[in-house]
Parts: C-alpha cells; sequence; structure tokens
C-alpha cells in the first residue's frame, strides 16, 4: 500500500465511522418517536403493538394461488382509547410522497418501514382469531426460522 492508499483507507475508515454515528443518533431519535392516535392521544412507538396483517389468496389453475400475501393495511392498538386503529406501513419514500395529500390525522396511519424496530412488538397475522393465538403462532415461525438458521 503506498502513501495515498493509505490515506485514501484512512478517510473511509473516518466517513464510516461518521455514518455509523449518524445512524446511532436517527436510531435514537427514532426510538423515542410517538404515534398519534384518531382519539388525540399519542402514544410512545416502543410501547405499541403492530399487527401486520396478510391476505390469503385461493388456489387456481394447477399452480396459482394457496399463497399468503402481506396487506398493506396494518393495526395498531391505542392504549388510551383501547381499540385497533388502522396503519399502513410503507417505506419512507413512498410514505413521504403519500403524506403531500393527507389531513394531519391520515398522516399518522402511516408508518414507515425503517421505523418498525422501535415498535414494542410487531406480530404478523394471518388466520388466528385472537391475540394469543397470534402470539402463539409468531412464537411458533419465530423458532422454525432459528431452526433453520434464518435469524
Ligand atoms: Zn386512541
Amino acid at each position: 500500500m503506498n502513501k495515498r492508499e493509505k490515506e485514501i483507507k484512512k478517510e473511509i475508515d473516518n466517513h464510516n465511522a461518521q455514518i455509523s454515528a449518524l445512524h446511532k443518533e436517527q436510531d435514537s431519535i427514532d426510538s423515542r418517536k410517538t404515534i398519534k392516535c384518531k382519539c388525540g392521544k399519542r402514544t410512545p412507538i416502543k410501547k405499541v403493538l403492530v399487527l401486520r396483517d396478510h391476505w390469503y389468496e385461493t388456489p387456481s389453475g394447477c399452480t396459482g394461488g394457496d399463497m399468503w400475501h402481506r396487506s398493506d393495511e396494518n393495526h395498531w392498538y391505542c392504549p388510551h382509547c383501547e381499540s385497533w386503529q388502522r396503519a399502513y406501513i410503507f417505506s419512507s419514500s413512498k410514505a413521504k410522497k403519500s403524506d403531500k395529500n393527507l389531513s394531519l390525522t391520515a398522516k399518522n396511519w402511516f408508518l414507515t418501514q425503517s421505523l418498525m424496530s422501535h415498535f414494542g412488538e410487531v406480530l404478523n397475522q394471518y388466520n388466528e382469531k385472537t391475540l394469543d393465538e397470534i402470539r402463539a403462532a409468531n412464537k411458533k415461525e419465530k423458532e422454525r426460522r432459528a431452526a433453520r438458521g434464518l435469524y
């Protein structure tokens, strides 16, 4: 490695350290965000339960259908008015674009994908009926994935 290559490597390392610090700071800000309900009350997202809805496509033809799809519509639970609120989860760029024509309250129905890791609990819902059933199915799925070496 010549002198210039060493300088370049050092500069890249410095930038990576700065970028990493910025990500950490953004993460910290995200973790303190709140979500506003139609009832007017705000709840810190780290205390909010989100259900990611799925819908079933019935079998069609020889190989079509018979599968679950992730729905755009999801729900989160407001502990203040004790009711489920609709929410749409998009990547942040799509949420931004969608935000333009929405009222202030409706904006809060849009959760960005990047915030998902900061919510208190995020569960996938298929055809389970109760929260206990959903939690049990998610636990089973997590164990199944872990056994297969998928995170
Ligand atoms: Zn509420």
